[in-house]
């Protein structure tokens, strides 16, 4: 059987590995003539991510103990992981996937963008030139094409913007959970930081006051964005009669918290693997494994959207408390569902937030 995946981002690459493994034949349809350029990630994961795939040490620019969390009027309260985190450099991690794709036997067709795709008999376009497969994969990121075409619902997106900056760092990330939907300084290397913001709207506002705040009145040596798809669980992502479907952030399975996908992108890839090779139902088996956890981050975003400057203040200082800061240096940020259930029962007093999901 023939698998055409549109999109050589982690999410097609690493399910064009599985597929082939599993004796398909293969194609990745790349539109740059690279992969892994242009870069519009900063490439922080949990150590959930080696539960997908094994990094290898030249991706990996910094490993991560200890995050700071800042509040709008208290001092930040520092959380070190039990397991550390990793920044990844996306170009080297993205071609680190595209070459096992390679070597299980995936083709990587660069240069190639899908243009339209025709539903009767299943005929993939690039410009002039067609594809007939028996399944296509939309793995080509927020703005899926494949998405559009099969008529999905056109979802909502926030925008990431991040700048890279000469800066000395202690390998410690900082989040500020209240400017935009988030705003980050992240170390990246030596004498590097990434400093980004993710906003609904005024993201290009927002990152200028925050870099004042942060870094001063430094230029980027670089500029990357893009689109952040919200994660929406009544989407549906399988379509035409299990021969379409989409995967990684064009089926927006991304974290409302933070607006990673990487992990989650490696997570419902082997779910989808696994179904076309078993001929069972994918939009159920992700939404089953993976689906209640990413609507746990929706809930907490929906939650946080209603925090004021003092609801912040007021959640970092209940943090302070060594029995509080033990389960968030103890769980994955993965997994939403088992860190609420534990801080509640730790700390009942924090249900109080739930008033804002109403
Ligand atoms: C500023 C910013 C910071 C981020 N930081 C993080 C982070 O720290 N951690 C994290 O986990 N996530 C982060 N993300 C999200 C993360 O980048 C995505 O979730 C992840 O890249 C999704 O992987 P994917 O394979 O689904 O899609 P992508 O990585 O977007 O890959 C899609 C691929 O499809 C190709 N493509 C698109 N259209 C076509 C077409 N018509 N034909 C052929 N090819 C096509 C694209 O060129 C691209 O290579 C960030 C996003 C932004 C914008």
């Amino acid at each position: 059987m023939n698998v055409a995946i549109i999109g050589g981002g982690p999410a097609g690459c690493n399910t064009a590995r599985l597929l082939a493994l599993y004796g398909h034949d293969v194609d990745i349809y790349e539109e740059h003539k690279a992969i892994g350029s242009p870069i519009q990630c900063t490439g922080i994961v949990s150590h959930s991510i080696v539960d997908h795939i094994r990094l290898p040490d030249k991706a990996v620019m910094n490993i991560i103990r200890e995050v700071r969390i800042h509040g709008p009027k208290v001092s930040p309260i520092s959380i070190r992981f039990k397991k550390p985190n990793f920044i990844l450099d996306r170009r080297l991690f993205d071609n680190h996937l595209a070459d096992l794709a390679r070597s299980a036997g995936a083709k990587i067709h660069l240069g190639k963008k899908m243009t339209g795709l025709s539903k009767k008999g299943l005929i993939v376009h690039f410009g002039n030139k067609e594809a007939r497969p028996d399944i296509v994969i939309g793995a080509d990121g927020p703005a899926s094409t494949v998405a559009n075409m099969v008529g999905r619902k056109k979802g909502e997106f926030w925008t990431g913007l991040q700048g890279i900056f000469k800066e000395d760092h202690d390998d410690t990330i900082d989040f500020f959970p209240f400017i935009g939907t988030l705003a980050w300084k992240v170390p990246a290397g030596k004498g590097r930081v990434r400093v980004g913001v993710i906003a609904r709207k005024d993201t290009r506002k927002i990152f200028d006051g925050f870099v004042k705040r942060v870094i001063g009145n430094k230029k980027p040596i670089e500029m990357q964005g893009g689109l952040i798809p919200i994660y929406d669980p009544r989407q549906n992502t399988s379509f035409w009669n299990k021969k379409v479907f989409l995967l990684g952030d064009a089926a927006g399975q991304v974290k409302a918290t933070t607006g990673g996908g990487i992990i989650q992108g490696l997570h419902a890839g082997k779910i989808l693997a696994s179904c076309i090779r078993k001929k069972t139902d994918y939009d159920s088996a992700w939404k089953k494994e993976i689906g209640k956890e990413l609507w746990a981050h929706m809930k907490i975003r929906e939650v946080l959207d209603k925090f004021s400057p003092e609801d912040y203040s007021d959640l970092i200082s209940r943090f302070r408390k060594r029995k509080l800061k033990s389960i968030l240096e103890d769980i994955e940020r993965e997994y939403p569902m088992d860190l609420a259930a534990r801080l509640l029962l730790k700390d009942p007093s924090l249900l109080t937030y739930l008033r804002f999901l109403f």
